[in-house]
């Protein structure tokens, strides 16, 4: 297997794709509901992109005039379905020409295999390139061209120029990518900024450090909006970019004392009540996070990923 392939968690989530893609979208067709279960609208007043809400995951799409640009692909086959539909309907059927993946979680791209096959250009994390061309090599038909992002890129992509970026290192996931539409001035932040909602810590390479410095990227983009994976779309992308960034950090300094101080997990839970931080997240959300990392968080702040802590070395 490729040595770029990401960790279990996450590799499961392709692996799930890939099998979605081989063996089972006959099944997983939409039995009934005539009532598809999202809502399609322009997030705000700019021109030809539009945000779809499908099951509890958005997608976005940017019609760039000679084609359309999607940001995430949907949770299930489905969501894919509707996805296209809408894609098509909002944008008088032009072709979709590039594909972005914000990250690989089920609920934002397992719907991927139902896009294939396509020749869209298609952006995720550089790290992911090695799972996704093998999902594509066992379809036919046409191949898409997979473009891994290891810093940042800009594309200009019909009539709009974007910048796709990565986070250095792991952040809410090891394959994270944001996509800024410089022309709108919008970010796409998947599930690095989740607007009202607790941002989730349990993927098991979900990093404090990294999160946090993704977010500076993002901050220092001047965005004027902000389309999350989850939530609503807000024009006030920097206050919720600091919302996050200050949850984070206040984890990271609360997780990293706990750990000096080699507290018991229940000692860690327990002091939860007391921070801030249960402002923000539900308490019981914000005991999964505490939890999540602080099995691997090390004194000085930094997370073993889990796919290493999970090594046979590691294992008792
Ligand atoms: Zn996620």
């Amino acid at each position: 297997m490729n040595r770029s392939l990401p960790s279990r968690a996450a590799g499961l989530t392709l692996l799930a794709l890939v099998l979605a893609a081989r063996s089972s979208f006959a099944a997983e067709v939409p039995k009934a509901p005539e009532q598809p279960p999202f809502e399609v609208v322009k997030p705000f007043a700019t021109d030809n992109s539009w945000y779809g809400r499908f099951g509890v995951t958005n997608c976005s799409w940017i019609d760039t005039g000679d084609g359309v640009f999607v940001i995430d692909t949907g949770a299930t086959a489905l969501d894919a379905k509707n996805l296209r539909a809408e894609v098509a309907r909002t944008t008088k059927n032009k072709p979709i020409r590039w594909i972005a993946m914000t990250h690989l979680h089920a609920d934002s791209n397992d719907g991927f295999s139902s896009f294939l096959p396509t020749d869209a250009t298609i952006f995720v994390n550089a790290r992911a390139t090695g799972a996704l061309a093998g999902a594509i090599a066992k379809g036919s038909g046409k191949a898409p061209t997979v473009v891994g992002i290891s810093d940042r890129v800009a594309l200009v992509a019909g009539k709009r120029a974007f910048e796709i970026g990565i986070p250095s290192g792991n952040a809410h996931t090891a394959y994270d990518l944001y996509v800024f539409d410089t022309s709108t001035r919008t970010v796409y932040a998947g599930d690095l900024v989740t607007t009202d909602r607790c941002p989730m810590l349990s993927d098991p390479d979900s990093d404090l450090k990294g999160w946090i410095g993704i977010l500076e990227r993002l901050d220092s983009l001047g965005a004027q909006a902000l389309v999350p994976s989850r939530g609503n779309p807000t024009p006030a992308a920097s206050q919720e970019i600091e919302k996050t960034r200050r949850y984070l950090k206040s984890m990271l300094v609360f997780l990293t004392e706990k750990k000096k101080q080699n507290a018991p997990e229940a000692r860690v839970t327990g002091e939860l009540a007391g921070e801030k931080l249960s402002d923000y997240c539900p308490r019981e959300l914000s005991a999964i996070n505490a939890l999540s990392v602080y099995r691997r968080i090390l004194n000085d702040g930094t997370t073993v990923p889990g796919s290493a802590a999970a090594s046979p070395a590691s294992k008792k």
